[in-house]
């Protein structure tokens, strides 16, 4: 098997460690912009999408190689869509996941609406020019616990319940979470929509 390696415009280990064995599987290796020295690309989109097509187009111009973002968030109905595409900075611009978490528990105090959904918005750029950008998104449904439960994943999987698997995100091992999760549907998409590129 042929193997293509990709910079992956993301310095968070978390989704590296998701999008990793999925890519493997397919012959794709990860770079990560860290490897390459590259510095973050300044996200300052309204959607996902612009921020996805913003850092990759800022890896794929300073490596010269194809690059793969993943933009991606906590959309949560009872905040009228916040934390959004300021998921990894919710509780400020250095803030860990504990923090981000806390002040989620914080802003649902007494809400009983629970109602939640993870979003990721993958964008493979063959080049920074690239005027054909593969675009693939998934999203998972669930609820914000009033505690957390579990220790796999990373960012507000502890707080993130599935109802159809009754346990949360970080109770899921990694193979479990890509079976379900947003950035598991999207590798899939976007292993097809590559698929049909090549065929
Ligand atoms: P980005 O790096 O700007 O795309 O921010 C993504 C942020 O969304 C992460 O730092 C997490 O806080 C959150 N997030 C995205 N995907 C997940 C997930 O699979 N589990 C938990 N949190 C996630």
């Amino acid at each position: 098997m042929s193997t293509h390696n990709i910079v992956l415009a993301s310095g968070n280990r978390g989704k590296q460690a998701e999008l990793e064995p999925l890519l493997a599987r397919f012959g794709f290796t990860l770079s990560t912009q860290a490897d390459l020295g590259i510095d973050p690309a300044v996200e300052d989109g309204l959607t996902f999408v612009e921020n996805a097509l913003a850092k990759a187009r800022h890896v794929a111009r300073h490596s010269g190689r194809p690059a793969l973002a993943d933009d991606s968030g906590l959309i949560v109905n009872a905040l009228g869509g916040a934390p959004g595409v300021h998921s990894a900075r919710y509780a400020g611009p250095e803030a860990i996941d504990a923090a981000n978490n806390n002040l989620l528990l914080k802003a649902l105090a007494g809400e009983t609406d629970r109602r939640a959904r993870f979003l990721c918005v993958l964008v493979l750029l063959r080049s920074a020019e690239d005027p054909a950008p593969l675009i693939a998104s998934g999203s998972w449904e669930g609820e914000i616990l009033e505690a957390p439960r579990g220790s796999h994943g990373f960012g507000y999987d502890p707080l993130f319940f599935d109802p159809n698997l009754g346990k949360s995100a970080a109770e899921l091992d990694r193979e479990a979470k890509a079976q379900v999760s947003h950035r598991g549907q999207a590798v899939a998409c976007l292993l097809d929509a590559l698929g049909r590129c090549v065929s």
